[in-house]
Formats: C-alpha cells, sequence, structure tokens
C-alpha cells in the first residue's frame, strides 16, 4: 500500500463556522498527498463539543450552508451531506463505513487536526478508524507533535509500525498508513471567530467574504448574549 494509492480525501468537522484556516489545510494536504479530491463532511451534532451557555453551536443546515460557499470555487472541494442528514450525534466511524463502501477498493484519508488526532481514543471505535482509512493529521498550533510515534493512540500503538521519518506509519494488518503533514501555521479558529462576532469585531480575511456575509444575514452568534441574560 502506497500513499499514491489514495485519491479521496474525508474532512470532517463541525465548521462552527468554516475559516480560512481549514480551507488552507485542506488545500495543503490536497497538494502534498496528490489527493483529487477533499470532501468535507460537516457534522449534526458533534458528540465531543458542548453547547455552552454563550456559545452555541450553530443550526447544522447553516454550517453546511456556509462551507458549501467556501469552497464552490476550488475544483477539488466537495461538500458531502450525510451527517446532517443522517442527524443525531455524528461519528466518525459511520462516515468512514459508508463513504468507504462508496469508493471500495480505495480507501479514503481521513484528514484531522494534531489537536483532534491526540484525543482520538476518546472516540466512538477508534481502532475501527485506522482499518477504514488512512490518516492524514495536520500540525496545528499550540500541538507540537513532532514525531509521530511519540503521539500514537493507545488504541494502534501496538499494530502500527512507524518508520524513522517520524511523519509516516505503517497499519500493516489493515494496509492503511497515517501521515503527518507539516503545514504553514495559521492560528485561527472557529471559536476565536465566535467571539469575535459576538463582541461586534471585525472577522475580515478569517473567512471568505461569502462566508462573513452569510453568517452576517442568518444573525448566529450574534443574539447569545441576551439568550443569556434572558
Ligand atoms: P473550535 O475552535 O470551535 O474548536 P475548530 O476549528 O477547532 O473549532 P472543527 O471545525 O471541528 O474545529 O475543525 C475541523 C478540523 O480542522 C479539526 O481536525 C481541526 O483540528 C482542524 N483545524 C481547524 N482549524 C485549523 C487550523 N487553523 N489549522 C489546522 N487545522 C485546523
Amino acid at each position: 500500500m502506497t500513499e499514491t494509492q489514495a485519491r479521496i480525501g474525508i474532512f470532517g468537522g463541525t465548521f462552527n463556522p468554516v475559516h480560512v484556516g481549514h480551507l488552507r489545510a485542506a488545500e495543503e494536504v490536497v497538494g502534498a498527498l496528490h489527493l483529487e479530491r477533499m470532501i468535507f463532511v460537516p457534522s449534526a451534532d458533534p458528540p465531543h463539543k458542548v453547547d455552552i451557555p454563550g456559545d452555541r453551536i450553530a443550526p447544522a443546515r447553516l454550517r453546511l450552508k456556509w462551507v458549501q460557499l467556501a469552497i464552490r470555487d476550488n475544483p477539488r472541494f466537495e461538500v458531502d451531506e450525510l451527517e446532517v442528514e443522517r442527524g443525531g450525534a455524528s461519528y466518525s466511524v459511520d462516515t468512514l463505513r459508508t463513504i468507504g463502501e462508496r469508493i471500495a477498493p480505495d480507501k479514503p484519508v481521513f484528514t484531522i487536526g494534531q489537536d483532534a488526532f491526540v484525543e482520538i481514543d476518546s472516540w466512538r471505535e477508534p481502532e475501527a478508524l485506522f482499518d477504514l482509512a488512512h490518516f492524514a493529521v495536520i500540525t496545528r498550533t499550540p500541538v507540537a507533535l513532532a514525531s509521530l510515534s511519540d503521539w500514537l493512540p493507545r488504541c494502534i500503538r501496538n499494530v502500527v509500525e512507524p518508520d524513522q521519518s517520524g511523519v509516516f506509519a505503517l497499519h500493516h494488518r489493515a494496509g492503511t498508513w497515517i501521515r503527518l503533514v507539516e503545514i504553514p501555521a495559521l492560528d485561527i479558529s472557529s471559536s476565536d471567530i465566535r467571539i469575535r462576532l459576538r463582541d461586534g469585531e471585525s472577522v475580515r480575511y478569517l473567512l471568505p467574504p461569502a462566508v462573513e456575509e452569510a453568517i452576517e444575514k442568518s444573525g448566529a452568534y450574534r443574539d447569545v448574549e441576551g439568550e443569556r441574560r434572558g
């Protein structure tokens, strides 16, 4: 199994909202791994993120719409609505099974930030994720993931073999690989953008203009102060 055989990337996330950090990361992975396309999969209810008072998760339909707007001029980017359609809690293992069946015998490249990767043992059926997909782990500040071997999730530590480079590991039984993809850091996060929107600060250049406009029109994130008071 070589990296060149994998063609389809999957980029799951809450995208609350999508921002240029996501877009740039996806573009970097497409380039580094020579992918044909990257499929963005916005979640319905993300099991790992809680709706806290004053910081709400925008409705799935809106988050999906914003991703559609964000990627529309990139021929290598696509959006899949399957998690939003399925509704309820979104588990990546279900999504990888569904998309994996569609593209078999190819396996997708699940694209994930370091911050999420280091917590993957707490996801549903974590070991199955590494059977179903290759992994592109993208660098993201402030997590410093120098070598994959220091950070392999517990669930695969005994079955995956990292090579000397520190950026590549093979899962022989599953025929999958994990690759650390170093990207130029863009320290942008959805949570920071939500705070700025709530505080009436500028988010210009952090999001594609069409997304900024759509968020503005939707009123999402704006009324949380009122909610908190009320
Ligand atoms: P929040 O700030 O609300 O936690 P987030 O942007 O971290 O949001 P998601 O929308 O779920 O969360 O992110 C989807 C994926 O994109 C995750 O794997 C995350 O690690 C990655 N990611 C998000 N922002 C960046 C960035 N600026 N650089 C690299 N990866 C990123």
